[in-house]
């Protein structure tokens, strides 16, 4: 399968249009971004681990009954998709507090939480992508409550999976974000599960393996990645 014209670039991949209008390419880049495109940076190979690990983390998940828009790698940073309908609502699941939710909420980082939170953000780059309700989705006509329903479910089953195949690999799955889209009258998962877009930390130090180090100029940025690559990939 062949790209033909770009359809979308966005902060980490390009989206091609195929020969065939159901499926798309998604090239994963190396460009790095952060705090809404206000830090930016490249991390080297970054592309390449993360459709690797991506491919990977969807196909696990296939294997589960959960259907994702892969179709199939077809090379170092170019991943087959089914061609998505975008919901406009990015989906976060947590399980150890970080980021945001300490920010906004005062929980001291590493706390566990007694039970997974799942949030919704509205994914729109010049609103900083705001918290929200099923109200506020439903009102801004993005998602309907039936879909907001499906989201919540499927981002929770898709943590239990996760959760469990990390912990194998000696990684605590902190949190992280999904992105959901039409096909066909069907919801799949969509977009990539990376360390762009998880929190991910050694079982046993809790050293930070993921965009956490980039964000805050930790060092070691290529390094993480390509452990987190080498655990998910190598340790089957
Ligand atoms: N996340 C993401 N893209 C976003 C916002 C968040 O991939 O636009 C991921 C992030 O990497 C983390 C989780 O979602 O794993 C929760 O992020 P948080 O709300 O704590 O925001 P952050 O502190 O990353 O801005």
């Amino acid at each position: 399968m062949k790209k033909t014209t770009q359809l979308y670039e966005g902060k980490a991949k390009k989206v091609f249009l195929t020969e065939d209008s159901n499926l798309v390419i998604q090239e994963f880049k190396d460009d790095a971004t952060a705090f809404n495109n206000k830090k930016k940076g490249t991390i080297a190979d970054k592309g390449v681990v993360n459709n690797a690990i991506s491919c990977k983390l969807f196909t696990l998940l296939e294997h589960e009954g959960i259907h994702t828009h892969l179709v199939e790698k077809l090379s170092d940073r170019d991943m087959l998709c089914r061609h998505l309908d975008i919901i406009k609502v990015e989906v976060v699941v947590r399980n150890i507090a970080a980021g945001s939710l300490v920010k906004r909420y005062g929980f001291a980082e590493g706390t566990v939480l007694a039970k997974p939170i799942v949030e919704f953000y509205l994914k729109d780059d010049d609103l900083d992508d705001p918290l929200m309700n099923e109200s506020h989705a439903v009102a801004l006509g993005v998602a309907t409550l039936e879909e907001l329903s499906v989201l919540k479910n499927r981002a929770e089953a898709i943590n239990a999976v996760l959760k469990k195949f990390f912990a194998d690999r000696k990684l605590k799955l902190v949190d992280f974000k999904l992105e959901f889209g039409r096909h066909n009258g069907e919801i799949l998962l969509g977009d990539e599960i990376s360390p762009d877009t998880c929190r991910l930390w050694d079982l046993e130090t809790n050293e930070k393996l993921d965009k956490d180090r980039f964000r805050f100029d930790l060092g070691g940025v290529e390094d993480a990645y390509s452990e987190v690559q080498r655990r998910v990939l190598e340790l089957d």
